[in-house]
């Protein structure tokens, strides 16, 4: 059967990897949550007092901890750098908070985005991102483009975090994801925008079953043809 590349990129916190994961299982694709791995390197970044101009190290932590994925027993997504798991560590603040300069890196992308599309050539995949359209899967047969209002997306993260057992305030949580869109928004490579070929979807209001309907469909009609 046809298996097809589906890129989702949007802001933080847009519904995309939700959205996305329960595509991918619907069609038996593979999922891939590109922002887990710039958050794995920020972490290594972290944990190894790494900055800047210490790409060169970097590089080096991420070769000696190689990004891997696997699966709860309830059929979450884990996270692994080499056999250690950093599902929950890579979403604590310090690791949110940082993951815009080291996405940033050049050096850090290119390794990313070779890893990356090295995984879509195994067949039909899902990818989540900021650049997967404009950049990783150029080619991608489907490109969605989700945004959403500032307030909602805090909410949601907000809901996230505390299921999670992180704690959150809501006003921070505003100005951290404006100030993430901002970030990723405005740096030089890659930054984060809607492919000329995208779809965009806002989910201001909208369920994520009716996301999923929207992007089912026009998938669909793709698979079809
Ligand atoms: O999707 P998530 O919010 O987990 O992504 C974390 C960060 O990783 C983003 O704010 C962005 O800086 C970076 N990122 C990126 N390119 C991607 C995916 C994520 O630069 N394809």
């Amino acid at each position: 059967m046809k298996a097809i590349q589906i890129a989702i990129d949007g802001p933080a916190s847009s519904g995309k990897s939700t959205v996305a994961k329960i595509i991918a299982k619907n069609l038996g694709y593979t999922y891939l949550d590109t922002g887990a791995m710039y958050r794995c390197a920020t972490y290594l970044a972290l944990k190894n007092d790494l900055t800047a101009q210490d790409v060169s190290s970097l590089l080096s932590e991420l070769a000696a901890h190689p990004i891997s994925f696997g699966k709860a027993a309830d059929g979450s997504q884990k996270v692994f750098l080499g056999d250690c798991d950093v599902t929950l560590a890579i979403r604590q603040h310090d690791v949110t908070n940082n993951v815009s300069w080291v996405s940033a890196l050049p050096e850090i992308r290119a390794e990313l985005v070779a890893q990356q599309q090295r995984i879509a050539t195994k067949g039909g995949i899902v990818m989540d991102g900021r650049d997967i359209g404009t950049v990783v899967l150029p080619r991608a047969e489907l490109k969605i483009f989700l945004i959403a209002s500032v307030e909602e997306r805090a909410l949601r993260r907000f809901k996230e975090n505390q299921e999670k057992g992180i704690p959150t305030d809501l006003e921070t949580l505003k100005e951290e994801i404006a100030t993430r869109d901002f970030k990723d928004s405005n740096r030089k490579v890659s930054p984060l925008k809607a492919a000329d070929d995208a779809i965009t979807f806002d989910t201001t209001g909208v369920s994520i079953d009716e996301v999923v309907a929207f992007i089912s469909e026009k998938a669909n009609e793709i698979l079809d043809k």
